[in-house]
């Protein structure tokens, strides 16, 4: 921690942290990342990396990544690989500290073993629907099982037949022995483990029973030494619990901390709902642009930092709220601006036919890449005497305040040339603007304007003969309501907005764009922030994503 950062600007979870390290309480600080390998990570989990790696990193700690598999029938190595992909993206890094849940499971059996043997836990014979029946409810006590004061002997023989297969899922689970008629319900007598005959993706068919998530989270953070356990507040009814374990087993106790999840308007962020938009075709994978995923921000053109920033923005705190998207998009364009290699494109053309410029004549013109870092140079443009312009760029008969093109007006072709509009061709039947006909000034190449004339438009164009044709993406939101998860009667995806994607095949680019890296962010002038689609983007058909407009609409 540099000296000069006090401790009224840290957030009240890194004021704890150093507190902790000030009194000796703790010596060192280690924190971990848990995610359950069950699907991608999205942008809520990306709070939860830059907090917990942030941490350690700042007081000098270290921070695991921890794997949470405990659960075989919702988990894949497809999943496993997504996530490392993803934190490494983000500019972390564990080191040696990655780690598996499934790792510790002899342990989990030899702590269960143990809760037995002090009568701190009980094989239950109930079904999985009488277990939840007896629990009781927020108003209720619970109701003891039966099989409560089965003694610790039979426990054993019985757990030990669970652990062999002996018995069939739901036959039986193993509960710890706390109170039943616990205001929380959290403590009434919580499975431990049940009995699932599944394969895992790393311990095989070796285990017949898993621990659940309670049992596990919490004695994995003891075994790898965590001091700061950070999780979302959902789990703040869980804390005594977690410490109830810690204690019964008397090993190294963690300080479990929650602070308020990452909620984003126009979108969903949980990875069940997530699950669904993928199953059932409302997006294209995981990695859809449109998805709040890591994965998706990244294909669609969000830098690191540009997540990291937002997720510094947004804080730790305990107050549950929703940030806006526009505050997200903020992030990406304030990055942007700075890195991004501009560009000229144009996604609906209109050709421009320069009467007064020589037939097959190609003028290579210099064109800025980045006027926010100069080190980013300068690149060759071709000028010819047939171009595009966006269509939106010329009006017959516009209104006052128009400073495009329009019969009779001069404009400024971006590093070209002004130009003056003399003519058009119009479809006499569908009244469509067929092309503009224009001269040049050979006088103002550049943006030379010799004898001051004031000219108030200047408009992005490419080559007609000398460019690129491509395929653009343009993505809206993928819902139509900001909180897709409010109405009690609807499902979330009954908001999905059927408009989010809007595939442009006619856009022409500068012929510079043959050389695209996926790498690159670039700015298409005037028209937004622009990426390489990693995946469907070929050398014959080049496919951009646009990441964000230029402004806020
Ligand atoms: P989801 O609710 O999306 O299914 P999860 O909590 O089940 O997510 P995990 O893989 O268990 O997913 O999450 C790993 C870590 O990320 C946990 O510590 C969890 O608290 C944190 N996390 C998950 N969602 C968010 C969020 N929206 N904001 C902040 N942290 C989050
Ligand atoms: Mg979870």
């Amino acid at each position: 921690m540099s000296e000069t950062t006090s401790t009224e600007n840290l957030d009240f979870i890194r004021t704890r942290v150093k507190d902790d390290l000030e009194s000796g309480k703790r010596q060192n600080i280690v924190t971990r990342f848990p995610p359950e390998p069950n699907g991608y990570l999205h942008i809520g989990h990306a709070k939860s990396i830059c907090l917990n790696f942030g941490i350690a990193s700042e007081f000098d700690g270290k921070c695991n990544l921890r794997f949470d598999d405990t659960n075989p029938a919702k988990e894949d190595q497809e999943y496993v690989d997504s996530i490392i992909e993803d934190v490494i993206w983000l500019g972390y890094n564990w080191g040696d500290n990655l780690f598996f849940a499934s790792d510790y499971f002899d342990q989990l059996f030899e702590y269960a073993i143990k809760l037995i043997k002090n009568g701190k836990a009980y094989v239950d014979s109930l079904s999985m629907d009488q277990i939840r029946e007896y629990r009781g409810t927020l108003s209720e006590p619970g109701k003891e099982s039966p099989y409560r004061d089965r003694t610790p002997e039979l426990n054993l023989e019985l757990f030990n037949k669970m652990k062999n297969g002996e018995f069939d899922e739901g036959e039986c689970v193993l509960r710890a022995k706390i109170d039943m008629s616990s205001g929380n319900i959290n403590l009434r007598d919580p499975v431990m483990y049940r009995v699932l005959k599944k394969d895992h993706h790393r311990t095989g068919d070796k285990w017949s029973i898993y621990p659940m998530y309670d049992w596990a989270h919490g004695q994995s953070d003891s075994i790898e030494g965590i001091t700061h356990s950070l999780c979302t507040l959902e789990f703040e009814d869980h804390r005594p619990l977690y410490d109830w374990f810690l204690e019964q087993l008397d090993i190294h106790r963690p300080q479990q901390i929650e602070f308020s999840r990452l909620n984003l308007s126009y979108t969903v962020l949980s990875k069940r709902k997530l699950m669904k938009l993928v199953s059932e075709n409302y997006v294209n994978g995981w990695d859809d642009p449109r998805m709040p995923t890591i994965s998706g921000f990244r294909r669609r053109g969000y830098t690191a930092e540009s997540i990291r920033n937002f997720c510094e923005k947004v804080g730790v705190t305990k107050q549950q709220a929703t940030m806006d998207m526009s505050l997200l998009e903020h992030s990406i364009r304030d990055d942007l601006n700075k890195k991004a290699l501009r560009v000229m494109a144009v996604l609906d053309p209109l050709k421009v036919v320069i009467t007064n410029y020589p037939e097959g004549q190609v003028e290579e013109l210099d064109a800025i890449n980045n006027p926010e870092d100069e080190s980013a140079g300068t690149r060759k443009v071709p000028f010819t005497k047939e171009l595009y312009i966006e269509r939106s760029d010329f009006m017959e008969d516009p209104p006052k305040k128009y400073f495009r093109l329009f019969p009779g007006n001069e404009v400024r072709l971006r590093y070209a040339y002004i130009v003056k509009c003399v003519d058009f061709v119009k479809d006499d039947k569908t009244r469509e603007i067929l092309e503009v006909h224009c001269t040049y000034d050979p006088e103002t190449k550049g943006g030379n304007t010799p004898d001051g004339r004031k000219i108030k438009g200047t408009i992005h164009w490419v080559s007609a003969t000398e460019s690129i044709k491509s395929e653009i993406r343009l993505y809206d939101r993928l819902f139509t309501e900001e909180n897709p998860e409010n109405d009690s009667e609807k499902d979330f995806t009954e908001f999905i907005n059927t408009d989010s994607l809007t595939i442009n095949t006619s856009a022409y680019l500068e012929r510079n764009l043959e050389q695209a890296s996926p790498d690159i962010n670039y700015q298409f002038e005037r028209l937004g922030y622009f990426k390489l689609d990693s995946v469907d983007s070929k050398k014959a058909n080049l496919v951009f994503n646009r990441t964000v407009t230029l402004r806020d609409s």
